[in-house]
């Protein structure tokens, strides 16, 4: 899996359509302070499926949309696209050699997200990425800090890293959710019992 461009319109400091590719060996990005660097790496983020405005180093998630300059009035959409090249399948369950991921969000609260054009949710997104490294809560985009934070992480926090790494992680993601549909199933056989002891 490698990672082969990306298409930013409307997001943090790009209103035009930009398209960065990232070719074979080594991409940096390079420009002066404030220039939009790391907005790049938050792109990559948010298109993952990023849920904390901390994260994405802002306030609330409409911050993501271009604010405007003096110049240029706000725009009312920020979209990211992410092409990866799944020519060895370690996507799984994505028998496409292309694989592209867009994530929209709109000033009115609307969002969506998109897996080779077919409009998805956010769950679909998060399982796509399980295990492969790269997906929200992966360890392929380090950010500043995010070294000292790993050595200074409590165990339960580095463990989680060490299960994405091994690829482990979407059986702890699999339980969580099967706890989650469990309980729901409890509540509704509470539920159904209570109906039932009043009807009888
Ligand atoms: P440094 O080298 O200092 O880390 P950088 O190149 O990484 O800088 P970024 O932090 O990516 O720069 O970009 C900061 C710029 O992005 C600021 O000028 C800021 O005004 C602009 N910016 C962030 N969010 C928005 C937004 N929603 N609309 C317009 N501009 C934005």
């Amino acid at each position: 899996m490698r990672l082969k461009s990306l298409d930013i319109q409307g997001f943090k400091s790009f209103p035009d359509r930009t398209r960065l590719d990232f070719n074979d060996g080594i991409t940096a990005v390079i420009g002066p302070n404030g220039s939009g660097k790391s907005n790049i790496a938050d792109a990559i983020r948010w298109v993952l499926g990023e849920q904390s405005t901390r994260t994405l180093r802002g306030g609330k998630m409409e911050d993501v949309i271009f604010g405007g300059t003096q110049t240029r009035k706000p725009l009312g959409m920020a979209s990211v696209t992410l092409n990866i090249d799944n020519a060895d399948r370690a996507l799984a369950g994505m028998d496409a050699g292309e694989v592209s991921i867009t994530r929209r969000l709109y000033r009115t609260g609307d969002s969506e997200y998109r897996i080779n054009g077919a409009q998805v949710r956010l769950k679909d997104i998060t399982e796509l990425f399980l295990d492969t490294g790269l997906g929200r809560d992966g360890y392929s985009i380090i950010g500043q800090g995010r070294v000292a934070e790993i050595v200074s992480a409590r165990s339960k926090e580095r463990r989680e890293i060490f299960e994405e790494a091994a690829g482990i992680a979407k059986f702890r993601y699999r339980k969580t959710e099967a706890e989650r549909r469990l309980t729901l199933a409890e509540e509704n056989l509470l539920r159904l019992r209570d109906i039932l002891s009043e009807l009888e």
